[in-house]
């Protein structure tokens, strides 16, 4: 396994979905900390995070990095002594992080916004547009639900000449996975509705079935059309959504119907359906996955997701992520969890005589960069 790791120590992987950093300005508690290893929105479930082998593990990991006790009391010490742009930088460094494709969907008014924080972090970027907030923004100035699709197709097209490498859906958090077509009228009731709270002034939210796949369809068929990946919410994530309902599997209409041919579609996280994701990237050609946010929050569950989801699904078709966002550590705690696993899961195809060493240590920079370069059109 220390051979892989070796052998891949000088590639920088593409980071393929990512969130922005906090601005450097922001004080960091021991509660952020915290909450920055789970999924829980709830602050109660901080004094139950140090419980967890995601957070130990962690923590761990970041002290060997700024070379002191692995406490929380101590790396909040000996972070807030240092210069957080240098700091930053050199977490994001020993991340290996070559390039990050930005989902700033997830953002607040603490985070860099796409130009600071081009400025402020000096990895390479691009930005992955994240559907549902586009749409939210474009319900102006439109007067039916055909008219609002338009005009988010004419968004992602516009975003695709901008630069923008793909595009994300957060529909399982919106309405589900388990996608189908919807009666027009009721689509048409649900934008009506949408529209008038958006005219009233007051705070717009799409969800529903009717209006999120509605607008899934038609952004898939942008994707397709301009070439860009569509990134899927898959599996776990914070509660605001009902993950009984963010299996991969719903999406069949996607993967079946010839009018998605060619369309390239990412299961993002996956977990714990990542042997669903798996059977898809297995079955289907446009589909691809990737097990962010899985390494490292699954703890010890994560190196078995990857050894799962490397057993059905071609590795020219797992990437990188980390799904990090807000501080430089969980870049650096996700990326060296994540090439640990794929290691250890390489490792054992070596061992087998699966794979002869030479071809583990291609497979394995496969999917940390070229993959992702290839799926994305990314240049270098
Ligand atoms: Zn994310």
């Amino acid at each position: 396994m220390r051979d892989l790791l070796e052998a891949w120590a000088d590639i920088e992987a593409v980071d393929h979905h990512c969130h922005p950093l906090w601005r450097f300005t922001r004080p960091v508690t021991a509660a952020d900390l915290r909450m920055l290893f789970t999924e829980a929105l709830d602050g109660a479930m901080a004094r139950h995070v140090p419980s967890t082998a995601v957070y130990r593990d962690a923590l761990r990991r970041i002290a060997q990095e700024l070379d002191c006790a692995p406490t929380e009391e101590a790396v909040l010490r000996e972070r807030k002594g240092r210069e957080p742009a240098a700091h930053a930088e050199a977490l994001l460094r020993r991340s290996r992080t070559g390039t990050m494709l930005l989902d700033h969907g997830f953002a607040s008014s603490e985070t860099f916004s796409i130009a600071e924080h081009a400025e402020a972090i000096p990895v390479q970027q691009r930005e992955i547009v994240r559907l549902e907030v586009l749409a939210e923004r474009r319900l102006g100035g439109v007067r039916s639900v055909d008219e609002w699709f338009a005009a988010v197709r004419s968004s992602l097209r516009q975003a695709a000449e901008a630069g923008a490498a793909g595009v994300k859906t957060i529909a399982a958090y919106r309405a589900g996975l388990r996608l189908r077509r919807h009666a027009a009228g009721e689509t048409a009731a649900d934008f009506m509705r949408l529209k008038e709270r958006a005219q009233r002034g007051e705070p717009v939210r799409l969800s529903g079935a009717p209006l999120v796949h509605g607008l899934l369809f038609e952004a898939a068929l942008e994707c397709r059309d301009q070439g860009l990946p569509l990134q899927v919410h898959c599996g776990f994530g914070d509660p605001d959504e009902d993950l009984a309902e963010a299996s991969p599997l719903g999406l069949r209409p996607l993967f079946t119907d010839p009018l998605y041919e060619g369309l390239k579609v990412v299961l993002l996280h996956c977990y714990p359906f990542h042997r669903e994701a798996a059977y898809l990237c297995a079955v289907f050609e446009g589909v691809h996955m990737d097990l962010s946010l899985t390494l490292p929050i699954a703890g010890l569950d994560g190196g078995r997701a990857m050894r799962e989801a490397l057993g059905l699904a071609p590795w020219s078709k797992l990437l990188y992520a980390s799904d990090a966002s807000r501080l430089p550590e969980y870049f650096l705690v996700a990326a060296a969890v994540h090439r640990e696993a794929l290691a250890a899961a390489f490792q054992e195809l070596v061992e087998r005589r699966v794979l002869t060493q030479d071809e583990a240590i291609d497979a394995g920079s496969r999917v940390l960069a070229g993959n992702a370069r290839e799926l994305y059109r990314l240049s270098g």
